[in-house]
């Protein structure tokens, strides 16, 4: 400001002693006149410089600052200074800005902002998918009028509880968002979406297993507990009939022994811990084994026979004698006396295929996709009268998946039935030509 002063007092000195000297000349009003005719150029230069600066602000250009003279170059200089400054601050906010946008986007979770009285400020495009918002047209509307949740509004305004609600979307059967409320700066909150879907599923699934093999476990131990009662309130009891429920109650022991089995391997086949053993072997000798023990529980009741090509498999071979057995076994229990039952193992387009055809009571369609489930059954008594745990199917399609191999199932009611294990061809070496 110091030199725009005396850049002012320097002007004001030569137009008044130029004002002095055109006086002395000329007299006193040419003097006043003189003086006169500059102050007013000076003014009019003056104008002329704050009408530039006024036209450029209209439009601050930083590539084409104004050329000024005496101070208001200084001035110019200055104001555009401090616009450099500030755009410079202005693009690393928003830089700043971007990246946590991002950042938000990027979340796994729903997330929406509301301001002190729950109108939404912004959303995220997870939250937009979970809650059925959509970004621009409810910025600044009511979270509760949006989210029909009868719960909402007490947990958003005890936000500070950690409390949560779940929230499952009408038109999404069987989704599950878990949504949390969370204070923060001046009366702001967070709402948070989780999607829980997979773990409740996880959890039901849980619920359901520990309630069948509840369920399983019960029936023969209710038989056993009704014999052993019988037995010891009996006074005199007939020896005869005693044999018979000891043999009854020796069936059920088997059951269950069978069934304890049937979960252990499912146990241990799930737990991914267990690195797969990558056996190569011949296939053909598996299969006659698993037909030696086919014959033996069908006890003659069956035609059982094997067709083979001599190809080699890659993997573990107790886990698949156990998976084809189960095949096997269900084709003899499910296939009337006299009924006809084939083993293959051969090698199509490189896949290896190991098939159990028979020539059974079937399964209707609808029941195909539930098959390989823990407990489904398509007919509960027949199962259990041949010895079944419910298990065997969901076993074959562990050991399966294990071998990234696939099942399928062809089947006609009162026809037969025919399953497919068909394994990855770098699995196989098919025989030599
Ligand atoms: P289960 O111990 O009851 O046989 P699985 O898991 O082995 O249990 O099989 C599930 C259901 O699939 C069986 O209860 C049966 O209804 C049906 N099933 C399996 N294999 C056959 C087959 N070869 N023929 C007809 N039904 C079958």
């Amino acid at each position: 400001m110091g030199s725009a002063w005396s850049a002012l007092l320097l002007r004001l000195a030569v137009v008044g002693l130029l004002a002095a000297l055109t006086g002395a000349w000329f007299g006193a009003g040419a003097g006043w006149a003189t003086a006169s005719l500059a102050l007013l150029l000076l003014l009019a230069l003056h104008t002329h410089q704050l009408w530039r600066l006024q036209r450029w602000l209209k439009r601050p250009d930083s590539q084409s600052v104004p050329d000024a003279w005496g101070a208001w170059g200084d001035v110019f200089f200055e104001i555009y200074r401090l616009l450099r400054q500030e755009a410079k601050a202005r693009e690393r906010i928003l830089a700043d800005l971007e990246v946590f946008s991002q950042a938000a986007e990027a979340s796994p979770d729903g997330l929406v902002i509301l301001d002190a009285d729950d109108h939404i400020l912004w959303c995220n495009r997870v939250a937009e998918q979970q809650l059925g918002l959509r970004g621009e047209r409810d910025i600044g509307l009511l979270v509760t009028n949006l989210i029909r949740l009868p719960r909402l509004a007490e947990l958003i305004a005890r936000s500070s509880e950690g409390q949560s609600l779940q929230y499952r979307p009408p038109d999404r059967k069987g989704t599950v968002y878990s949504i949390e409320a969370i204070r923060f700066g001046k009366d702001r909150k967070l709402l948070i979406g989780f999607d829980v879907t997979q773990s409740e599923r996880v959890e039901t699934l849980r619920r359901d297993f520990v309630a069948n093999v509840s369920h399983e476990l019960r029936t023969p131990l209710t038989v056993i507990a009704g014999f052993i009662e019988h037995i010891v309130t009996e006074p005199e009891p007939d020896p005869e009939d005693t044999r018979d429920q000891l043999g009854i109650m020796s069936e059920q022991v088997s059951r269950m022994l069978r069934l304890v089995d049937d979960l252990l391997t499912l146990s241990r086949l799930e737990s991914e811990t267990q690195a797969l053993r990558e056996d190569e072997f011949d296939v053909r000798d598996l299969v006659y084994e698993i037909a030696a023990d086919g014959r033996s529980l069908s006890a003659g009741r069956h035609s059982i026979t094997c067709e083979v090509q001599p190809a080699l498999l890659k993997g573990s071979r107790d886990e698949l004698h156990s998976a084809f057995s189960n095949l096997l076994s269900n084709a003899v229990r499910y296939t009337p006396d006299g009924g006809r039952i084939v083993l293959y193992w051969e090698v199509k387009d490189g896949k290896g295929v190991f098939s159990v055809e028979d020539s059974g009571i079937g399964i209707a369609e609808e029941h195909l996709p539930r098959l390989t489930e823990r407990f489904y059954r398509v007919d509960r008594g027949r199962s259990r009268e041949s010895g079944g745990t419910g298990l065997g199917l969901s076993i074959v399609k562990h050991v399966l998946l294990r071998h990234q191999a696939g099942l399928e199932i062809d089947s006609v009611p009162g026809a037969g039935s025919t399953f497919r294990a068909i394994f990855p061809s770098w699995r196989v070496t098919p025989p030599q030509a």
